[in-house]
């Protein structure tokens, strides 16, 4: 782990570089990546578009085709679409347009720790409403009652890394109650079935803003391509604070293939979904293990002893899955991405062993 530069910031002080914690291991379950890939068919696709590109120009600075492209595939208009640098980089720009100094984001852990990084790198308060340490819900009533002092309200619906959905009709009451910002991330939305998303809600409330990414679902987490769906407001807010050229020729290409060509991603998101239940089924067979119901492409796992089993689940079994077990919030807590049917299996009969010693 490296140590924090002795020159940051006063208000950085103590940040070190993000380290991922990847290990080679032959089944990487520890990212919520998609292990199935891109379809061969939509590949070659992706293949030819990058072929014929001109590297030595710069990307159009918006990707406006890329934003027609998502623009027809969710009902709304360009003006309501930016695209970004991966989820992350429109996660960064939401705070540094609408939060920073003397601002206040509301953020829901345990969640993505993104959010909190991003709000320190922007000088943007935060206000924690703690997760039911059971269920895992968020709080509604006091998310409620902090949005009426806040600027942006982080909402991770299904959420990382719980797995459980925020109330769509709640979002909904909540937008119409407060000014904040109400950013919704959806990085995980395909996973939860067609009627998850909110983004019908974008035409009726000017302060809500879906996040949206390649990443996930689409397989595309190495292209670094995400965007945003919002009001024309938000997002002529946020096109004024983006790094001009983030998104590359590369990235608005392959994205503009697996948005014109979303629907064949369906029949991996089907399979995933049985996968997980199949994942869920079979961990409600072994003593000592509490898995929460998921709406999203992974499971958060509880099991005697957190730390141990990760590891033994990396040096033993070549299975990398993503360690929550020293967070406060999530004590024992693993999180495994559903994978392909094999590396599943092999999930299976490890997680079996391991509890039954
Ligand atoms: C993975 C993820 C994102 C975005 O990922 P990118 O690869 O940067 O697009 C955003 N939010 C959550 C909760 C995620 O888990």
């Amino acid at each position: 782990m490296a140590a924090p530069s002795k020159r940051l910031a006063p208000a950085l002080a103590g940040l070190a570089p993000y380290d991922p914690g990847f290990t080679p291991v032959d089944v990487l379950l520890s990212a919520n990546e998609n292990s199935f890939g891109v379809p061969a068919d939509v590949r070659a696709a992706m293949t030819e578009a990058v072929a014929g590109l001109a590297l030595n120009r710069y990307p159009d600075p918006m990707g406006n085709l890329l934003r027609d492209d998502l623009a027809a595939w969710h009902g709304v208009a360009r003006e309501n679409v930016v695209v970004g640098n991966g989820g992350d980089e429109l996660l960064f720009n939401l705070m540094l347009a609408f939060g920073g100094e003397g601002r206040t984001l509301v953020d829901c852990p345990p969640t993505f720790s993104i959010y909190g990084l991003y709000a320190q790198l922007t000088r943007t308060n935060v206000v924690r409403v703690q997760r039911d340490p059971e269920t895992l819900d968020i709080n509604y009533d006091a998310v409620m009652a902090e949005a009426a002092n806040a600027d942006i309200v982080m909402l991770t619906t299904p959420n990382n890394p719980t797995g459980n959905l925020v109330d769509r009709g709640w979002i909904e009451r909540l937008a119409a109650s407060t000014d904040a910002l109400i950013v919704v991330d959806e990085a995980y939305v395909e996973f939860a079935g067609a009627d998850a998303t909110c983004i019908p809600l974008v035409q009726k409330y000017d302060n809500i803003a879906v996040l949206r990414t390649f990443s996930k679902a689409y397989g595309l987490a190495g292209v670094r391509c995400g965007y945003v769906i919002a009001s024309e407001d938000v997002i002529n807010g946020m096109a004024a604070v983006r790094q001009v050229y983030s998104t590359d020729v590369c990235a608005q290409a392959v994205a503009r293939v697996a948005a014109q060509r979303h629907e064949e991603f369906q029949p991996v998101i089907d399979l995933l979904c049985q996968e997980r239940q199949r994942l869920l089924d079979a961990f409600a067979e072994m003593d000592g293990v509490r898995a929460w119901p998921s709406a999203a492409n992974f499971i958060l796992v509880r099991v005697p002893d957190g730390r141990q089993t990760h590891q033994a689940l990396r040096d033993e079994f070549s299975i990398l899955v993503r360690d929550f077990s020293g967070s406060a919030d999530l004590p024992n807590c693993l999180r495994i991405t559903v994978g392909t049917p094999e590396e599943n299996n092999r999930v299976i009969a490890a997680l079996k062993e391991l509890v039954a010693r």
